[in-house]
């Protein structure tokens, strides 16, 4: 058993987000990862860039009112509760609604092999596609 004291926040890198974001890990249960877990907080608008995972993601939204939205698809409203899978590969993106903080558990599956990366990121969700004047983008 170990238990760790809370280190710092940081703030999501500035090529990933819109707006901002403020990350915490928290788990790395074995070296290397098999997954990683995040606390994500977006505050109002700020929003993920267009991004893939090669194993997939699960989302827990624990707080908040947010959108997200699958390449090819409508956008959709998530709420405290909710719970989003996305599928390995699919292109979608994750955020804040515009009047409303947001914060998600992300959890993660790491490919095991070095080569493959684990998210790959794409272009920033523009204010048309976040105002889902896009759909399908
Ligand atoms: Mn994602």
């Amino acid at each position: 058993m170990d238990i760790r004291p809370k280190r710092a926040t940081t703030r999501g890198p500035v090529d990933w987000f819109t707006g901002d974001v403020w990350i915490d890990g928290i788990a790395a249960a074995s070296e290397p990862p098999h997954a990683r877990v995040s606390a994500v907080r977006f505050t109002p608008g700020a929003r993920t860039a267009w991004h893939s995972h090669a194993l997939g993601q699960t989302l827990y939204v624990t707080e908040g009112q947010g959108l997200v939205q699958a390449r090819g698809a409508e956008l959709q409203a998530i709420r405290a509760g909710d719970i989003v899978t996305t599928p390995a590969g699919e292109w979608h993106w994750h955020g804040a609604a515009p009047d409303h903080f947001m914060t998600h558990l992300s959890i993660t599956e790491r490919p095991e092999t070095a080569d493959t990366v684990e998210t790959d990121w794409g272009a920033k969700v523009t204010d048309a596609e976040y105002a889902g004047q896009v759909p399908g983008a």
